[in-house]
């Protein structure tokens, strides 16, 4: 903790203004100047540094936290309980972006979102839970590449003679040579790789040399995700911009080179991994045993947020909106015709089906956490479904099956169109089914979606049942990934493989 040189009490960093402050005495002062460590900007990072670590009993997530006073609650199963703490020495991260965005306008952005949504529940909005937003150093692995090499890839041209076209087969060869610094994933299982992206991308130009001044009053997550991980991935991800940029120049366009052909991700070798924190405003709302995520960027602002729909609300939306329809359509003369009715249910089941299959193969990829390689390597599976994991997802993870209800609606209205009853309460019966077809979709929506949006908090996946499984995993993680952050190359070339 960085003690204030005029009264003693712990100062804070303040992100508006960018220097460590004292709230006691009003004392301010730069970041570099006075935290013991005596570094200045551009100068070599400490390698390790002194810190609390805070454990919840609850879940089992930890937390770092400068400061001496209690941690009394937990960001990640959002419990309120006191949070156990140790002293222990971390290793430094190479840079920091320090929080741009204030705590006040962090509670802004979050409000603002949940006025824009209309059927958010009451207790997501509670100004007593908003003060528990929490401002977080996430830890990143920054990957820097490189490449220097030929790519090739295939073009055509067709022209036309007389009677005949002819296609032109061209090699395209380009030398490419280029430098990327910077390309980041987050390096800690607790916060999801989906909820990292939905937040990206923050500007690593502004990183600066790591300095404990900027975690004052500020806590910081753990990395136990190994910088390994994300090799492969930080290769395609600068791979797919170099080919984007590519072949968007003007000689690829004109023979028209495909995409796939450059395969550019197998040239490209990665010069330095390293560790930095990036900062994240953090809000956790706990409900019947499962937790909301609320996230803003503490660089740029941008929020992403776990908003449940409160059926009831939904429920009292819909008549209202209903009512007005329904007098609209009956002030014109002709359009109530059974006919019109129908097609109007059978868009509606068509829409209902759509948005349904949709959050379904959300659900799945949650549920089965498909795209978080993080999450995926802490739990030690293979970071590509295997196919025996495959298998066992396909038989089904008990998810409503969204998928008929509206198809028995749609082919309701087939038969009638087909069939054209003379007698219009036909007609009436089928949409009423139809209609119910529609609403029984829309209840397995809404109920998918409140899936999506309810967490089981993470750590469960560290516990399982067993605390030393935590300890284990966080102690190898530890120093596995300051041993592979050391060495060289060599071992990355036997993973690509
Ligand atoms: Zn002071
Ligand atoms: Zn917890």
């Amino acid at each position: 903790m960085i003690k204030c040189n005029s009264c003693g009490a712990g100062m804070r960093f303040d992100p508006a203004t960018q220097r460590l402050v004292c709230d006691y005495c009003n004392n301010t002062q730069d970041i570099f100047s006075q935290t013991g460590e005596n570094i200045s900007e551009g100068s070599e990072a400490p390698a390790e540094y002194e810190t609390m670590i805070y454990t919840c009993p609850n879940c089992g997530g930890d937390i770092c936290c400068d400061s001496d006073t209690a941690v009394t609650f937990c960001n990640y199963c959002g419990s309120s309980v006191e949070l156990e703490g140790r002293l222990v020495t971390m290793e430094a991260p190479s840079g920091v972006i320090p929080f741009q965005i204030t705590k006040e306008q962090a509670k802004e952005a979050y409000q603002k979102r949940c006025r824009q949504a209309l059927f958010v529940p009451k207790y997501m909005k509670e100004e007593s839970k908003l003060e528990q937003i929490r401002g977080i150093y996430m830890p990143y692995w920054l990957y820097d590449l490189d490449m220097k090499d030929d790519v090739h890839f295939k073009g055509k041209k067709s022209y036309r003679r007389g009677d005949y076209i002819i296609t032109d087969h061209y090699r395209l060869t380009t030398n490419v040579d280029a430098h990327y610094e910077g390309t980041s994933f987050d390096a800690s299982s607790n916060f999801t790789d989906e909820l990292s992206m939905s937040i990206a991308p923050y500007k690593v130009a502004m990183e600066k040399p790591f300095s404990q001044g900027y975690l004052s009053g500020f806590y910081a997550d753990v990395a136990d995700v190994k910088n390994k991980v994300y090799s492969q991935k930080s290769k395609e991800v600068v791979g797919d911009a170099i080919t984007e940029s590519l072949i968007h120049t003007k000689p690829y366009l004109q023979y028209g080179a495909g995409k796939e052909d450059g395969n550019i991700a197998k040239h490209l070798h990665i010069r330095k991994k390293r560790l930095a924190y990036f900062p994240v405003w953090f809000l956790a709302t706990e409900r019947q045993g499962y937790v909301s995520y609320a996230v803003i960027n503490g660089q740029t602002g941008k929020l992403a947020a776990d908003l449940p729909i409160d059926p009831l609300k939904y429920v009292l939306f819909s008549i209202l909106l209903a009512v007005p329809i329904m007098l609209f359509f009956s002030l014109i003369p002709y359009a109530m015709t059974p006919i019109v009715l129908t097609v109007v249910s059978m868009i509606l089941a068509v829409i209902s089906w759509l948005i349904g299959m949709g959050e379904r193969k959300g659900l799945h990829t949650r549920l089965h956490s498909l795209d978080d390689w993080g999450l995926r390597s802490v739990k030690g599976q293979d970071l590509v479904p295997n196919e025996e994991e495959q298998s066992e997802n396909k038989k089904g993870d008990g998810l409503p099956m969204i998928g008929w209800k509206p198809w028995v609606g749609i082919i309701i209205g087939i038969i009638l169109f087909f069939w054209g009853p003379v007698q219009d309460y036909y007609y009436y019966i089928g949409i009423v089914v139809i209609m119910l077809m529609v609403l029984w979709s829309f209840a397995d929506i809404i109920w998918l979606h409140n899936q999506l949006t309810r967490r089981v908090p993470k750590q469960f996946a560290r516990r399982g049942g067993d605390d030393d499984y935590a300890r284990d995993i966080y102690a190898e993680s530890q120093s596995e990934i300051f041993r592979e952050e050391s060495s060289k190359e060599s071992g990355e070339d036997a993973t690509n493989e």
